[in-house]
């Protein structure tokens, strides 16, 4: 080697190690890829309080919506991996690499990992002047106004979306979708009456539902919610096998150094043993992972495993994007 390589090495080496000494002197942005007020948004705000005072530094929520989160995506996976750009996304990673023909990111290559992080069951909801009080009205309804009828969502990669494309397929029914920018702006629109159904997660819906602000149909889980008892699963109302829990992941662009990926790594195991966050999402029958999958392994191997069960659910049902 000559001497100039190996100073740049050293350098390499001490400056980063320096670098992983003094972090975080800056605040950290916490991207999401859905809009403000949205369930994902709701989880990244909760979050930042405690991983920020884990860290030291202030943890901001960015959101950078658009293209059902692979936007969002797309940016982490450019930006400098350095520990000042995070991101949380749900498992609309493990559906992207099969919904879009073009993926401008690849999650299982272009990504350090931190850690599982929630996992979020959904609701069926409706506005609340719906003629109709129990899924069997509300699908006879759907059937009766198949031109009409309009089912929210925050685009393809979104679980809105995959919920949404299952409840059809399940009904047999084509109902015409609306996307947004995430399921915050959407449920304004719900809540307006300009759209009529909706799936959506516990952390954004199990408010609304006990307010009255909108209707509820049927949970997504095989069993009942305890945040929500009087409601039946969408399984037991005779979708059989109907189910889809929300997990969500903590990742950092590639390259980002191993001792700072650390740090981040126990500010999100200090926030998910925060006492506010898990009494929240024991109020929303929101789970948090168990100590093995909040780890870089925990969450790389099931975004695999999860890439490998949804592939050749979304090819079989032929929905895509360029
Ligand atoms: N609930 C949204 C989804 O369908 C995302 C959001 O706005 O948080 O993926």
């Amino acid at each position: 080697m000559t001497p100039i390589k190996t100073l740049l090495t050293v350098c390499v080496l001490v400056c980063g190690f320096a670098h992983a000494q003094s972090y975080p002197d800056k605040s950290i942005t916490l991207v999401i890829p859905f809009a403000a007020g949205g369930p994902t948004d709701v989880v990244a705000r909760m979050m930042a309080i405690p991983m920020g005072k884990s860290l030291g530094q202030p943890v901001v929520v960015e959101n950078v919506n658009g293209a059902g989160g692979t936007i969002g995506a797309t940016k982490v996976a450019r930006s400098a991996p350095n520990g000042y750009t995070i991101f949380l996304h749900h498992m609309g990673m493990s559906t992207a690499p099969a919904l879009y023909k073009k993926l401008n990111f690849d999650p299982l290559t272009d990504f350090e990992y931190i850690g599982q992080v929630l996992d979020v069951p959904m609701t069926l909801i409706a506005r609340k002047d719906i003629p109709a009080n129990n899924l069997q009205e509300l699908i006879a309804y759907i059937k009766a106004n198949e031109q009409k009828v309009s089912l929210a969502d925050a685009g393809l990669g979104a679980v809105s979306n995959l919920c949404g494309l299952m409840f059809r397929s399940a009904i047999g029914v084509n109902i015409n979708t609306i996307p947004y920018k995430g399921t915050g702006p959407a449920m304004n629109d719900l809540l307006g009456g300009q759209v009529d159904i909706m799936c959506d997660q516990t952390t954004q819906t199990v408010p609304m539902i006990k307010d009255g602000r909108v209707k509820v149909f049927g949970v997504t889980t095989l069993k009942r919610l305890a945040a929500l008892p009087n409601v039946p699963t969408l399984d037991e109302q005779g979708l059989k096998g109907f189910e889809v829990k929300v997990w969500h992941g903590m990742y950092a662009p590639k390259g980002t150094p191993a001792p700072v990926l650390q740090k981040i790594n126990t500010a999100l195991r200090f926030a998910m043993a925060d006492e506010t966050i898990k009494q929240r999402m024991t109020e929303l029958s929101s789970d948090i992972p168990a100590a093995d999958k909040m780890t870089a392994d925990g969450l790389k191997d099931h975004l695999r495993a999860e890439i490998n069960k949804w592939g050749p659910i979304i090819r079989k049902a032929g929905v895509s994007a360029d």
